[in-house]
């Protein structure tokens, strides 16, 4: 399918977001920072080939909402230029993604998996190795 054809038939789904890298958390603060984010309304955050993204759902002010065609389309930013209709959002539908977190509630539980079991973990070793002490 050509470029025209495809996006006539889209509602124009690349052009009401923005993904951003962001550092790849490590410490437990880190991750609460990341819970942060999502705190926020139409915010969420994926892991893709191991690198961390916050996605922002915003439509792009150029974009028509009658019939989703792009106001700027001869000056439009190289960004929207270099996309690929060919694996785009409406090509290639939902992303496989390694992690993906919508709200805070996730991030919250997520921590307590990565973090508060390993701290009852590490517990249990110390106790095993008093014992052993004895
Ligand atoms: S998501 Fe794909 S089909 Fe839809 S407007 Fe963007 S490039 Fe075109
Ligand atoms: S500038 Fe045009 S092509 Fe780029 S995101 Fe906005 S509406 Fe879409």
């Amino acid at each position: 399918m050509t470029q025209k054809n495809q996006c006539n038939k889209c509602k124009g789904i690349c052009c009401r977001y923005f993904a951003l890298p962001i550092e790849t958390p490590e410490e437990k603060s880190d991750f609460d920072d990341i819970r942060w984010f999502l705190c926020h309304k139409d915010i969420t955050v994926f892991v893709e080939d191991g690198d961390w993204y916050i996605n922002i759902k915003n439509k792009c002010r150029h974009l028509t909402e009658k019939d989703n065609r792009c106001t700027i389309y001869e000056k439009r930013p190289n960004i929207c230029r270099k996309y690929r209709h060919s694996d785009c959002d409406f090509s290639q539908g939902e992303y496989d993604y390694e992690l993906h977190f919508t709200n805070d509630k996730q991030m919250e539980e997520y921590i307590k998996i990565k973090f508060d079991n390993n701290v009852k973990e590490k517990r249990k070793v110390k106790k095993k190795k008093n014992k052993s002490k004895k």
